[in-house]
């Protein structure tokens, strides 16, 4: 396997979304405990349905909406529950034959070969793209004519709106027709960090001398090769194998 594609296997293991992400910082261990909890709760055979993570206005409707079904509120409980599960079942199924499909390369919307980067993916025929963004941003959002970029930690576009996030919470609805670009502001650091991250956890071995590379040792190095039009990345353990690399 080349390095290429052991990262790209990597990449498609977190298929762009951040499911893979660790929690960086103790509130988003607290979050990460309690959902993994609240997903344990779901298991309630009794029918009943636990739902902290429900908006307000949408619990105060759930009760209204079990208060009509009365008597057997937790009959239908159960019998949604099981239906529930199914369709999830088999939208778990249809996203893991989209996880494989990525790995071989291939969009998992239109089946087009896919061009791939360390941190994204693009299908030039569909527009299906998955990439990693900053986690802790910022996004900047800039809107049409010009005025200041909107500000967030992170922003999703849905087919109307680009939902702009800060600390977790919603901070803007903006209509996508008013948006000119969204920019991803990386810093050197995080860009470093996730590099190293991936060559940790494939535990890729030095480009020259094969031996196993850690990317907390001095002399470490990943560098863009261009062949022709082709890009390739290669990982030197130290100073000396990229050296000896760069003399051939
Ligand atoms: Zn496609
Ligand atoms: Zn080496």
């Amino acid at each position: 396997m080349t390095i290429r594609e052991r990262l790209t296997s990597l990449l498609g293991r977190s298929g762009g979304d951040h499911s893979d992400d660790k929690p960086d910082t103790p509130k988003q261990r607290a979050l990460l405990e309690s959902s993994t909890r609240r997903r344990a709760g779901f298991e309630d055979k009794s029918g009943r349905i636990d739902t902290p993570l429900l908006p307000e206005d949408q619990r105060v409707h759930l009760e209204q909406d079990m208060e009509w079904l009365g008597a057997d509120s937790e009959d239908a409980g159960r019998r949604l529950q099981k239906e529930a599960k199914k369709t999830v079942q088999t939208a778990v199924e249809d996203s893991v034959k989209r996880v494989y499909m990525f790995n071989m390369g291939r969009c998992p919307n239109c089946n087009e070969r896919l061009a791939q980067h360390l941190f994204a993916a693009i299908c030039e025929r569909c527009g299906w793209t998955t990439f990693e963004k900053p986690r802790n941003g910022p996004v900047r959002v800039h809107l049409q004519g010009g005025n200041m970029p909107i500000v967030g930690s992170n922003c999703y576009a849905t087919k109307d709106m680009l939902v702009l996030i800060n600390d977790d919470a919603v901070a803007a609805q903006i209509p996508r027709r008013s948006v000119s670009w969204v920019e991803y502001v990386w810093t050197p650091q995080e860009k470093e960090q996730r590099y190293k991250q991936l060559v940790a956890a494939q535990e890729i071995r030095c480009g020259w001398c094969n031996e196993p590379s850690d990317p907390e040792k001095e002399g470490f190095s990943l560098v863009q090769v261009a062949f022709g039009t082709t890009q390739e990345r290669y990982v030197f353990c130290s100073d000396p194998c990229y050296e000896a690399f760069r003399k051939t």
